[in-house]
């Protein structure tokens, strides 16, 4: 029979690969809880309309990568693209902006985009995300910034560029976009077709495209940052300093605008040489009209988004370990052994100790060949000459040696005698 195939840029994380993202994903909610974000789970789909109004229908999440469907009482469903529209969603329904302490969340889980799959992008992604509500003060941007940095730095991961760029409030973007736009309409013949049709309906898209003519042209594009109001200056210049004054280097980069439109004053991106064309490792930014635009009170926010394939692919091998921690072998064989072998592994694993057994295996050769497979660190033989004196053997795997044991009483005996 013909096998059925798991679905394109949609993968299996094996549990040779687990070892890894665990130790991803304890750093992130370790970080996350020294900053006093909350974990926040919030589901996979939701209603399309929420992904449309608040990402923006003119950006290539909402107009080429959503995968939306029918319900079937009609109404139109989509798999989350990203968690922000989702926690904001909930922070509103849930009326959480009456709440006197501040509201920071953190969620971790799959994403779904329907883009080109290659190495560091696929359609079913994972993101680590944090949102800060409640404070416009340019203090919570540097923590949000400084939560992302000190997560990438911890893991190690190489080669990491801070760009940081001011969106500017709503008046100077609506300033701007004419200014742009003009300049973009001298140049149109070197656009590519996305960008011309873009720079009518978002002509801060143009500075986002990644074509190689379109980059050269908007090189010397008229930029935002001089074309700030005295506050949004302000706010950019302190979160700079804040981030001078903690010691997380940045660099300026005044194309940066991100793929979705909620965003406004701070935005910032992560970036490494190391991943190639991928080179984001994660992004965000301030987003002070969100809550409103998806129909809550007037709440200021501010968070990032970093994906956990493109930290994967980076964490130097050295920074984890991912040998096997079962400890414990029960070589049981012979008629009596295999019987009480049976109950001794059930103790040893009640005991919290983590042991294996392959119940192929009926001989103590067999049995020795697969603890070593398995990478245990100690065997418990048990043959029937054991079995008749009420004891067991254990034998340390690396070094070979072997001592007799009662076996009444063994998963005490243990926990205090073996180093593990
Ligand atoms: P890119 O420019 O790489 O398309 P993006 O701007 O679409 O990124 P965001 O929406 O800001 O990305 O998501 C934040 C992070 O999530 C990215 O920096 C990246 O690490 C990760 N990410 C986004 N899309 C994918 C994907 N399709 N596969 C794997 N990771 C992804
Ligand atoms: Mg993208």
């Amino acid at each position: 029979m013909d096998t059925i195939k798991g679905i394109k840029g949609v993968k299996d994380i094996l549990p040779e690969e687990t070892p890894r993202w665990r130790f991803i994903e304890d750093a992130a909610r370790r970080w996350a809880l020294a900053y006093g974000y909350q974990e926040i789970r919030i589901p996979i789909f939701e209603l399309t309309a929420l992904f449309a109004r608040s990402i923006g229908s003119s950006t290539d999440i909402v107009e080429k990568e959503m995968y939306t469907f029918p319900d079937r009482d009609g109404s139109s469903l989509t798999l989350r693209p990203e968690g922000t529209a989702g926690t904001v969603r909930a922070f509103i329904e849930h009326n959480r902006a009456a709440d006197p302490v501040p509201q920071k969340y953190f969620y971790l889980g799959p994403m779904f985009r329907h883009e080109r799959p290659q190495a560091g992008r696929l359609r079913q992604f994972h993101q680590f995300g944090v949102e800060s509500f409640g404070t416009s003060d340019p203090r919570a941007d540097i923590e949000v910034i400084a939560l992302l940095w000190r997560l990438l730095s911890d893991l190690a991961l190489p080669d990491l560029t801070l760009e940081i760029n001011s969106l500017g409030g709503a008046g100077d973007r609506a300033a701007y976009k004419p200014l742009l736009r003009s300049f973009l309409s001298q140049q149109e013949s070197r656009l590519c077709e996305n960008c011309r049709r873009r720079m009518e309906t978002n002509p801060l898209r143009v500075l986002d495209c990644k074509v190689p003519d379109c980059r050269t042209v908007t090189e010397s594009a008229p930029r935002l940052t001089d074309h700030l109001s005295p506050d949004a200056r302000t706010h950019f210049d302190q979160v700079l300093e804040g981030l001078t004054a903690i010691g997380v280097p940045y660099r300026l980069n005044p194309r940066l605008v991100r793929g979705l439109d909620y965003y406004c004053l701070t935005s910032f991106e992560v970036t490494s040489t190391h991943l190639g064309a991928q080179n984001a490792v994660g992004a965000g930014g301030r987003y002070d009209g969100l809550v409103e635009t998806l129909g809550g009170p007037s709440v200021p926010a501010v968070g990032f988004a970093v994906g956990l394939e493109r930290m994967s692919l980076m964490l130097p091998p050295e920074s984890f370990s991912s040998t096997n921690d079962c400890h414990f072998y029960v070589a049981a064989f012979g008629e009596k052994g295999t019987r009480i072998g049976l109950v001794l592994l059930d103790e040893l694993r009640r005991a919290g100790l983590s042991t294996q057994c392959d119940y192929r295996s009926t001989t103590l050769k067999a049995h020795l060949r697969q603890a070593d497979r398995l990478q245990c660190r100690y065997a418990i033989l048990l043959g029937d000459d054991e079995a008749n004196c009420g004891s067991i053997t254990l034998r340390n795997l690396e070094s070979k040696a072997q001592e007799n044991l009662p076996l009444a009483g063994l998963p005490s005996l243990l926990k205090s005698r073996v180093s593990l």
